[in-house]
């Protein structure tokens, strides 16, 4: 079975898991700071702050920006259900734009489109989420410039593009957003077992969201609202949550963080020959950008709709773990009661019935890759497609 993706664990990195199991804290202990400044710095952001998952870094994320009952978040259909979900975790009511048909992230017009329209009603969102769909940026340029006009706040939900670049800086850099998450989970780019982090350049915020990971509680003399009782003391100022990254894991991503350069480069080295082997055929592969470098944590194709369906199963059967990435949100039970129309959103309906999202991961073997390529273009028992 070859998977649409998977971790790489070197020796260094079973060690450096070894060293903390061996020591007196397997949670807050040095590594979870250790691996926040690396992080940051890698990015160039001034502050990340290390959780157990994207998810509680979404949500954190959304807290710190004030994000309640009150509130309107908007972000893409075609994103895992954790970029939303966390938003209905605050209270707040979500909606959808369409995606653009060549990137398939939020499209820039579409989203121009419905801020138009939602400011005559007087209903602009405070919060709109971006998803760099399998390691693309978004066009932040043009989603900040509109943020100035709205008056929202950004988040990128950079789950998929840790390590990429957008005009030669990291996604992470926070230049065109407040708040910017990453995930650490075993399939994308580099792995702590669980776990995310958001960064942010706004000491306010990234203090906000360090105190919302951990009960809400202070330990800060200065911050209290009265002398310590004794050594022993501490404050709770508001509720917050136990979404803490343990030692164990940051260990694990201060190592993997070190190969992050050479994971993006071998992504994108597999990106490239997939390019060259559909190239001339009728598989529509990812779109390029000089200005947008991908850290491929996908390789999304597009087949047309008449012969996906086929083809994504007979994969399947020849032992090529392929996937989908995304169902469009607004089709998931849980989000029909909310009133979506599958009809609003045609680019993301066109997406949904395209898509497959095939075997990328650093150590993918070049065979491997053959044999995958083979099989979409030459099914086995059956007559060419393409
Ligand atoms: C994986 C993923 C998440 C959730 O990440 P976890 O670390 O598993 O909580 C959120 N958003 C997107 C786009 C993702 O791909």
């Amino acid at each position: 079975m070859i998977p649409y993706g998977r971790q790489n664990i070197s020796q260094e990195d079973i060690d450096s898991v070894v060293t903390v199991l061996k020591s007196d804290n397997l949670t807050q202990g040095k590594n979870v700071p250790n691996f926040e400044r690396n992080m940051a710095k890698y990015v160039g952001a001034k502050h990340a702050i290390a959780v157990n998952s994207a998810t509680s870094a979404l949500h954190i994320a959304y807290l710190a920006l004030g994000v309640d009952n009150q509130s309107r978040v908007w972000t893409t259909p075609i994103t895992f259900v954790a970029t939303t979900n966390a938003a209905l975790m605050c209270g707040a009511q979500i909606d959808f734009v369409d995606i653009d048909p060549e990137t398939s992230n939020i499209c820039p017009l579409a989203l121009e489109s419905k801020l138009t329209a939602a400011e005559v009603d007087g209903k602009l969102p405070d919060l709109v989420v971006v998803v760099h769909l399998g390691g693309y940026s978004c066009d932040m340029k043009s989603i900040f410039k509109l943020s100035k006009k709205y008056n929202f706040k950004i988040v990128e939900d950079a789950s998929h593009a840790v390590g990429g670049k957008f005009f030669e800086q990291y996604v992470g850099k926070c230049e065109y957003s407040d708040i910017t998450i990453f995930s650490f989970h075993p399939v994308k780019i580099i792995t702590t077992g669980e776990g995310g982090a958001a960064l942010t350049n706004d000491d306010s915020l990234a203090h906000k969201m360090a105190l919302l990971r951990s009960h809400g509680i202070t330990r800060l003399n200065d911050e209290m609202t009265k002398t310590a009782d004794g050594p022993w003391y501490y404050q709770q100022h508001f509720l917050g949550f136990n979404y803490r990254m343990n030692d164990i894991s940051a260990a694990l991503g201060v190592s993997q963080l070190k190969r992050l350069d050479k994971f993006v480069v071998e992504r994108q080295c597999i990106a490239n020959r997939y390019n060259q082997y559909f190239r001339g055929t009728n598989v529509k592969t990812p779109k390029k950008n000089k200005n947008i470098l991908s850290s491929f944590h996908l390789y999304i194709i597009k087949v047309d709709k008449k012969i996906r369906n086929d083809l994504f199963r007979r994969l399947r059967e020849t032992g090529i773990f392929v996937n989908l990435h995304y169902i469009p949100i607004y089709r998931q039970p849980y989000y029909s009661t909310l009133g979506f129309l599958p009809k609003n959103y045609p680019e993301a309906e066109k997406y949904y019935r395209e898509a497959i999202s095939i075997p990328i991961f650093p150590g993918l073997s070049n065979k491997d890759q053959s044999y995958v390529v083979e099989n979409i273009l030459n099914p086995p028992g059956q007559q060419v497609l393409f």
